[in-house]
């Protein structure tokens, strides 16, 4: 809507009934649907090159110490914003990391995307114990390695009946190896496995888990017998650890024992 205005004063009437349409509000709505519309610029204004995200650390409440409503803001005019974005400027790389906080608990809600933070694993208590910057590492995305990570590594054996060149990526393939999925020697299956199905929860005395997770209610997540996703971590010769964060994998042999090929460390 904003773009379609393009610095017209006023928005453009034809984008206005656009709107309403696609709304199915009908014309007696006009005047809340251009209120909602100036606000939102309003809103835009404020944010400025801080992006959406600064929203989420907007107070709102009229009581003190803060004394910022939602009406206070919608008044603001463009002196009391400039001004606000002078004083914020002094503490710039704070607020931006604050905003990008903010950003990803949006994309939570409106983009249904599951992320999980470093202060849900982390022992962060008692905070006086960090740092500023500490404080804000902790409201910093986990990362998760979309790919198996794999680095050669001195004195990693060849595994038994191991028949292709040593050493390599554990998890390669013969060129003339069969999908699972759909039986073809080249296919990309690995990429249209179901995506943002699950959410990582926290189940109590039991610790972190997985849960499946449809994406209307009443949907389903995953039909029967159906891979829900690829495991991926960082690949490290068998034996490396000994802990609940890793996994040992074997590989398929057709007409030998499985073989111990790798561990995998899960990210
Ligand atoms: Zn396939």
């Amino acid at each position: 809507m904003n773009e379609a205005r393009a610095g017209a004063i006023r928005t453009n009437k034809r984008h206005i009934d656009d709107v309403l349409n696609r709304l199915q509000w009908q014309q007696t709505k006009r005047k809340a649907l251009e209120m909602r519309l100036a606000n939102g610029r309003k809103w835009l204004k404020i944010c400025g090159e801080f992006g959406l995200g600064l929203l989420c650390l907007i107070p709102f409440t009229p009581e003190e110490p803060c004394y910022i409503s939602q009406d206070f803001c919608h008044k603001l005019v463009e002196d009391d914003i400039d001004a606000f974005h002078v004083l914020v400027e002094e503490k710039r790389q704070f607020i931006d990391r604050l905003c990008k906080f903010g950003t990803l608990m949006q994309d939570m809600l409106l983009k249904d995307q599951n992320i999980e933070f470093q202060c849900e694993s982390s022992q962060v208590s008692p905070l006086i114990r960090y740092t500023e910057d500490d404080l804000l590492s902790f409201l910093e995305p986990v990362q998760h390695l979309e790919m198996n990570f794999y680095e050669p590594v001195d004195g990693w054996l060849k595994p038994r009946n191991w028949q292709w060149d040593w050493p390599m990526d554990p998890t390669w393939t013969p060129p003339d190896y069969t999908c699972d999925l759909c039986q073809a020697t080249q296919c990309d299956c690995i990429s249209n496995l179901p995506k943002n199905c699950y959410r990582i929860i926290q189940y109590g005395a039991k610790g972190r888990g997985i849960q499946a997770r449809a994406s209307s209610q009443g949907g389903l997540a995953f039909r029967k017998n159906e891979y829900i996703g690829e495991l991926t971590g960082e690949l490290v010769p068998p034996e490396t650890y000994n802990n609940g964060m890793v996994l040992d994998f074997y590989r398929p042999v057709a007409s030998l024992l499985d073989l111990k090929a790798f561990m995998l460390i899960l990210s």
